[in-house]
């Protein structure tokens, strides 16, 4: 049963007791914010947007385990980076599924930026993520564009004022979104002299219509070679009077610690440091070969005899296994209904997590990547399934047997092969 009062960070009380550890599985971001500079890793530094090495999702669960063991208080997984976790969703997610699989009473935990967030939701729901942040430093675009360098949607870049109005669109509609869920939801905000300090109210305000929790007013830190890198840090008298101000619409968190994107620990005992060596270690280590724990390969076929569905159009997979003669057909296995979002892939990766290969016809982009991320090696090809079997039980390439996309069904997911089946 799942405590959601055993996060240090959303009650004080529990600060000295409960720990937290973030998993940097999250490299790329989607905005560039004036303050930030991910480019330096000083083991001295203990700053939002650092960590000393980055974890795909089946290292960040070889890592966590070794931190579980060694620190039972820590009571929280999160994802904050070291770039924005949904800029990186497909680790994001499959990093919070496996840790909910493998860690059922852990408690879950982002923070994001909040760009690209909306299309996560129920995933983020349905993995009983409990608590989510959001940094919000403007509620007008005016303001938000001096903070904001661009931001980047889908392969399109903004700038200025639409870059700024963009952003704060998605903002609000991910925190009521989450709020909607039943989601605990902090607001951090960057206080910046000269740009945004006299704003903060407005945005607490506005962050209390929408029903968020706390609000944590951070000081800015001027990084190195950022256009916000000689601006003076304000004083803790000038933010304990922005705290006071914005506590008339949210409660406040004033215990925050401005932590690594690889933290680990209590918030006031970080262990980051210690932990340096497994995490990279953790992060230079090799995934599982493509067989080892996976005897089948699972085939998505009208009749039984031909690779000839799309994955989305499979209602059933058929399971198959070497045997003394050839192959033998070991048994169906029902495809995740549609209608889950990438949930779906996950879910089939799943379905098929004892299988090395998956033969279809066709597959959309996002299936393809979740499957590989999951270790489910997706083989486009048409004709015999036999042919298929007897080349990827010899390892061999199966390139001249990929049939041609066009001409597809479209009835799985409504898009053309190809163009993400989502
Ligand atoms: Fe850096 Fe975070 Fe801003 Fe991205 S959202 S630019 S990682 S501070
Ligand atoms: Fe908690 Fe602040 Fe550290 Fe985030 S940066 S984990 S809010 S103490």
């Amino acid at each position: 049963m799942l405590n959601l009062d055993h996060h240090p960070c959303f009650n004080p009380e529990v600060k000295g007791h409960c720990g937290r550890v973030h998993l940097p599985v999250a490299p790329k971001c989607n905005i560039l914010c004036n303050y930030c500079n991910r480019k330096f890793d000083c083991a001295n530094e203990s700053r939002p947007g650092v960590s000393s090495a980055v974890l795909s999702p089946t290292q960040a669960i070889a890592y966590l385990e070794q931190v579980l063991k060694a620190e039972p208080r820590i009571t929280v997984a999160g994802i904050a980076g070291p770039g924005d976790p949904f800029a990186n969703p497909r680790e994001t997610m499959e990093t919070l599924r496996l840790i909910r699989q493998r860690f059922p009473d852990l408690l879950l935990c982002l923070a994001s930026n909040g760009l690209g967030l909306l299309p996560y939701l129920d995933g983020l729901a349905e993995l009983k993520v409990s608590h989510v942040t959001i940094t919000v430093n403007a509620v007008t675009p005016e303001i938000g564009s001096r903070i904001y360098g661009w931001v980047r949607d889908q392969k399109r870049v903004y700038r200025g004022i639409a870059a700024a109005d963009l952003l704060l669109r998605r903002q609000l509609a991910a925190i009521a979104g989450l709020k909607a869920r039943g989601l605990v939801v902090k607001i951090n905000t960057i206080v910046i002299p000269g740009v945004n300090e006299h704003h903060v109210p407005p945005v607490a305000r506005k962050m209390a219509e929408l029903g968020a929790d706390l609000l944590n007013c951070m000081p800015v830190y001027p990084n190195a070679d950022t256009p916000f890198g000689e601006l003076p840090e304000p004083e803790p008298a000038a933010m304990a009077a922005i705290q006071a101000t914005a506590g008339e619409f949210l409660p406040q968190m004033r215990h925050c610690t401005r932590c690594r994107a690889d933290a680990v620990g209590l918030l006031e005992a970080d262990r980051s440091p210690e932990w340096r060596g497994c995490l990279t270690a953790c992060a230079q280590t090799s995934p599982p070969s493509l067989s080892e724990g996976r005897p089948y390969v699972a085939v998505a076929s009208r009749e039984g005899a031909l690779v000839n569905l799309h994955l989305g159009e499979a209602d059933y997979f058929q399971i198959w296994e070497p045997a003394d003669r050839g192959f033998r057909l070991l048994e169906e296995r029902a495809a995740p209904a549609p209608g889950l979002g990438p949930n779906r892939w996950w879910a089939l990766a799943e379905t098929l997590k004892d299988c090395r290969a998956v033969l279809v016809s066709a597959l959309g982009d996002t299936p393809e990547a979740i499957l590989r991320e999951a270790g489910v090696i997706p083989v486009e090809m048409s004709g015999f399934i036999g042919v298929g079997l007897s080349r990827i039980y010899a390892g061999e390439s199966l390139t001249s047997l990929k049939g041609r996309r066009g001409g597809l069904s479209r009835a799985c997911c409504g898009k053309a092969p190809g163009e993400g089946c989502l």
